[in-house]
């Protein structure tokens, strides 16, 4: 039994501490040639939130996961009736590639319990579809509904892109966080404690997006890259200040992407040469 402390997937979101956990890696087949089965050893505890949610830190939902799954199904139903769905072609298979290696990283159970992904009793019914739409933009509904427009498509410049945007839209939905803002709006309603909120949101799935695209293969500089081209594109103005919009600014979210690729890279390599995963000390 090693620890590699460097290798830590380190999700926890900030205030977060974690137990000490201790790994070692007996390997079995896992997945699609990535052996890794981890027995774990628990000890030293120290002080610190053990919410439900992400990174352990507390979180409240609205949804059942049956709940949950049948909201993500009507309404990706609804949305993919009225929307001009593109059948087939290389952006279809391109948006299908990206998106099932995407989901396949989803199983990966060391990054499942180092997230604290709460996905017992979940079901994840992965669907891909791509919406011709010059807007660029993506999301995944609750239950691994995805949608991709093509507009996107035009924009990101390789595949690490591409699903440096779809692991941010898959985190959201593993995250829970439309049951979540559901919860929360019911008891504080739209105002400003409820855009810091979804600040939070947007952080998490950046973190835990940028870990799964890496696990997924994904180179995660590209995702960095694709945030810096996105800012000149829009060419610095029209910006809300950060306060009042719901996403952080783009120079922050870049210097929080920048600061997690190292360790997700780490994680990365740690996984497939089978070593110690994880440990999580803040
Ligand atoms: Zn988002």
């Amino acid at each position: 039994m090693r620890l590699i402390p460097d290798a830590s997937l380190r999700m926890d979101m900030p205030r977060t501490q974690r137990c000490r956990h201790q790994t070692f890696t007996p390997s079995i087949g896992a997945f699609a040639g990535l052996t890794l089965i981890c027995l774990f050893v628990i000890s030293g505890c120290s002080e610190g939130p053990q919410g439900t949610g992400p990174g352990h830190r507390e979180q409240r939902l609205a949804l059942t996961p049956s709940q949950e799954l049948q909201v993500g199904r009507e309404a990706y139903q609804q949305i993919l009736e009225k929307a001009p769905v593109v059948e087939s072609g290389p952006e279809v298979d391109r948006v299908r590639r990206v998106s099932e290696r995407i989901a396949k990283a989803v199983q990966i159970e060391p990054l499942q319990r180092e997230i604290n992904l709460q996905l017992d009793g979940y079901e994840f019914e992965w669907e891909y579809n791509v919406v011709q739409d010059d807007q660029a933009n993506a999301f995944c509904l609750p239950g691994g509904k995805i949608v991709v427009l093509t507009g996107l498509l035009q924009l990101v410049k390789s595949d690490d892109q591409l699903a440096a945007v779809i692991a941010h839209e898959v985190a959201h939905a593993l995250a829970h966080h439309a049951s979540e803002r559901i919860a929360r709006e019911r008891t504080v309603g739209h105002g400003l404690l409820s855009l810091s909120y979804n600040r939070q949101q947007e952080t998490e799935a950046d973190h835990i997006g940028l870990f799964l695209m890496t696990f997924a293969g994904y180179d995660p500089d590209e995702a960095v890259e694709f945030w810096k081209e996105m800012q000149n594109a829009q060419g610095g103005h029209l910006h809300l200040p950060e306060i009042i919009s719901d996403h952080p600014s783009d120079n922050r979210r870049m210097q929080q992407l920048q600061a997690w690729v190292g360790p997700a890279k780490a994680a990365k390599q740690a996984l497939d040469e089978g070593r110690v995963l994880p440990i999580s000390r803040r």
